[in-house]
C-alpha cells in the first residue's frame, strides 16, 4: 500500500467511501438515531467528493488537445461545485430530520448497542485511511491527497463526537441528544460544503495565483530576466494543478530577436523550475513601451 500512486489511492478512497458509507447506514437501520443517519450522509458526501477526485486525477490530468488547447484542468472545478450541491443537499436532509425528531422525542433511548459498533468500525476504517492519505500525499507532493487525508480526519473526529454523544444518551437517557448531535454534523457539512463551493467558484472566475506564488514569480522575473529593460503587466491564474502566466518584457529596439528569444527562455526555465506545472507567455515590446511601474531586471 505505501507504493500506492495518486490514481489508485483515488480508486482506494472511493472504495472505502462506499463501504464506509454502507456500514454508518447499518449503523443508522439498526439504532433508526437521526445523528446516525446524518453521520451516514456525511459519508455519501465523500463518496460524491471521491468519485469526483478520481475524475479529476483521471481527466484533468489528460494533455491538451486541439479542442482544449489550454488542458482540461478545469474538470476539477465543475465536480466540486456538483460535490458543494450534493453536501448542501445533506444538510437540507439532515436540517429537516432533526427537527422533525426534536418534535417527536420518544421516552427511552432503545437502540441497540451493535448499531454504534459498527458506526465505530467505519470510524477506525476512516481513520486508517486517512493517516494512509495524509501519509503517501505529503510523500508524493500531492496537496489534494493531503487535503483529502484532513478531511477525512475532520470527518473521523464529527464521528467520534456523534458517538461519544449516543453513549452519553444511552446513559443518560436524555434522547434530545440525538437531534441535536444531527444538527451538530448539518452544521459542520455546511461548512465544508462553503470551503469547497467557494474554492471551486474562485477557480472558474481566473482567479490570481496567491500572493505569496506572485511574489516568488516576481523575485523569479526579476532574476532571469537580465538583459531586458523592464517586465510589467505580469498577470497569474490558477486552473487546477496548472499555473498560468504571462507578462510583458520590454527590450531594447535594436536587439535581435535571437537575443531576446533567449531572454525568454531564461524566463520560463526560472519560472518553470520552482512551478514545474507552470505555462508561460511573454509578449516582447521596444523601449517606448516602458511602463512607471515594473519589475527591473538585474
Ligand atoms: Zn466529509
Ligand atoms: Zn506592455
Amino acid at each position: 500500500m505505501q507504493g500506492m500512486n495518486a490514481e489508485r489511492l483515488a480508486l482506494g478512497t472511493i472504495l472505502v467511501a462506499v463501504l464506509v458509507l454502507g456500514l454508518k447506514l447499518v449503523a443508522w437501520w439498526l439504532t433508526g438515531s437521526v445523528a446516525l443517519l446524518s453521520d451516514a450522509l456525511e459519508s455519501l458526501v465523500n463518496v460524491g467528493g471521491a468519485v469526483m477526485a478520481w475524475m479529476a486525477v483521471h481527466y484533468a490530468k489528460r494533455p491538451a488537445d486541439a479542442g482544449h488547447p489550454f488542458g482540461h484542468y478545469k474538470a476539477e472545478y465543475f465536480s466540486a461545485v456538483l460535490e458543494g450541491i450534493m453536501i448542501i443537499i445533506a444538510a437540507l436532509l439532515i436540517l429537516q430530520q432533526s427537527v422533525q425528531a426534536l418534535g417527536n422525542l420518544s421516552e427511552t433511548v432503545e437502540w441497540g448497542r451493535a448499531g454504534l459498533l459498527v458506526n465505530a468500525v467505519a470510524l477506525v476504517l476512516n481513520l486508517l485511511w486517512a493517516r494512509l492519505l495524509i501519509a503517501r500525499g505529503g510523500a508524493l507532493k500531492s496537496p489534494a491527497l493531503t487535503a483529502g487525508g484532513r478531511h477525512l480526519m475532520s470527518d473521523v473526529w464529527t464521528s467520534v463526537g456523534v458517538l461519544l454523544g449516543l453513549l452519553l444518551a444511552l446513559a443518560t437517557g436524555w434522547t434530545v441528544l440525538d437531534p441535536l448531535l444531527a444538527l451538530f454534523v448539518a452544521v459542520n457539512i455546511l461548512r465544508e460544503g462553503y470551503g469547497v463551493v467557494a474554492s471551486s467558484v474562485n477557480g472558474l472566475m481566473d482567479s490570481a495565483a496567491p500572493e505569496e506564488e506572485r511574489d516568488q514569480i516576481e523575485e523569479l522575473l526579476h532574476h532571469a530576466a537580465a538583459g531586458a529593460l523592464q517586465v510589467h503587466g505580469l498577470k497569474t491564474r490558477r486552473a487546477g494543478v496548472a499555473l498560468f502566466v504571462e507578462c510583458h518584457m520590454v527590450v531594447d529596439g535594436s536587439m535581435t530577436v535571437q537575443a531576446s528569444h533567449t531572454i525568454c527562455d531564461h524566463i520560463e526555465e526560472a519560472i518553470r523550475s520552482t512551478f514545474p506545472e507552470a505555462q508561460v507567455t511573454i509578449h516582447v515590446e521596444p523601449e517606448h513601451k516602458l511602463e512607471p511601474s515594473g519589475i527591473a531586471p538585474g
